[in-house]
C-alpha cells in the first residue's frame, strides 16, 4: 500500500486534483469530509466539541452548528487549538483505519487529502507529499472566483496559511497549477498513467 499525501493552499488547485484522481478510480480520503461524518450528532467528537465549546456551538436540532463554532474559534488561537485537539486525532485515526482496511481488501494505493498535511505533521505518515503549487496571485483570484469574497478577503484567507512556496520544500512531486485546469488534468493523468506502467 503506498500513502500519498495530497496537500496545497486555499485555491491551488487541490479540490480539483483529488476529483481528477477519484475519475480515474484512485481511492481518495478526504480529511475534511472524514471531520464532518465525525462530528455528526451523536458521535463522540460531536460530544467532546459541545462538552468542551457549550451548548451555543448547537443548533436547534443538537447538530454541531459550524458557522457558529467557526465564529468562536476565529481569532483565538486558544480555543482553535482546543477545537483541533479534538477533531484532529479522531481524523488522523480514522484515516489509518480506512487505509488499513483498504490495504486488506488489497487497494494498492489510497491518496489522504489533507489541507494541513504539512502544519498538522501528517506528512510523515505518508509515502509520497503531493503539492498543488500556484502563484499567491492566482489563488487570490481563484478563491474570489469560487467564495464570491472581496479580493481584501480572498487575500487575508490566502495570508493565513503558510505559503505554498513553503509547502513545496516537503514535497515529493509538485502539481503545477499557474498553467489551465487541462494542463492541472495533464499532470494527474500522466502520473495515474506511470502507475499503470509499473
Ligand atoms: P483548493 O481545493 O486547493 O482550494 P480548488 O481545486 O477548489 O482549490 O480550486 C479553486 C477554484 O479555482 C475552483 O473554482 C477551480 O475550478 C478553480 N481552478 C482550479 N484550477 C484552475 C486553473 N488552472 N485555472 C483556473 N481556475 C482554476
Amino acid at each position: 500500500m503506498t500513502i500519498i499525501g495530497l496537500t496545497g493552499g486555499i485555491g491551488s488547485g487541490k479540490s480539483t486534483v483529488s476529483r481528477r484522481l477519484e475519475a480515474h478510480g484512485v481511492l481518495v480520503l478526504d480529511a475534511d469530509r472524514v471531520a464532518h461524518e465525525l462530528m455528526e450528532r451523536g458521535r463522540p467528537v460531536w460530544r467532546a466539541v459541545w462538552e468542551a465549546f457549550g451548548w451555543a456551538v448547537l443548533d436547534a436540532c443538537g447538530a454541531l452548528d459550524r458557522a457558529r463554532l467557526g465564529r468562536t474559534v476565529f481569532g483565538d488561537p486558544v480555543a482553535l487549538g482546543r477545537l483541533n485537539a479534538l477533531v484532529h486525532p479522531a481524523v488522523r485515526a480514522a484515516l489509518r483505519e480506512r487505509t488499513a482496511a483498504a490495504a486488506a481488501a488489497g487497494v494498492p494505493r489510497v491518496v489522504w487529502d489533507v489541507p494541513l498535511l504539512i502544519e498538522g505533521g501528517l506528512y510523515r505518515e505518508v509515502d509520497q507529499v503531493w503539492v498543488v503549487y500556484a502563484a499567491v496571485e492566482q489563488q487570490v483570484e481563484r478563491v474570489m472566483r469560487r467564495a464570491h469574497a472581496s479580493a481584501g478577503e480572498a487575500r487575508r484567507r490566502v495570508a493565513a496559511q503558510w505559503p505554498l512556496a513553503a509547502k513545496v520544500a516537503y514535497a515529493d512531486r509538485v502539481l503545477d497549477n499557474t498553467g489551465s485546469e487541462e494542463d492541472l488534468a495533464r499532470q494527474v493523468d500522466a502520473l495515474v498513467a506511470a502507475w499503470g506502467a509499473s
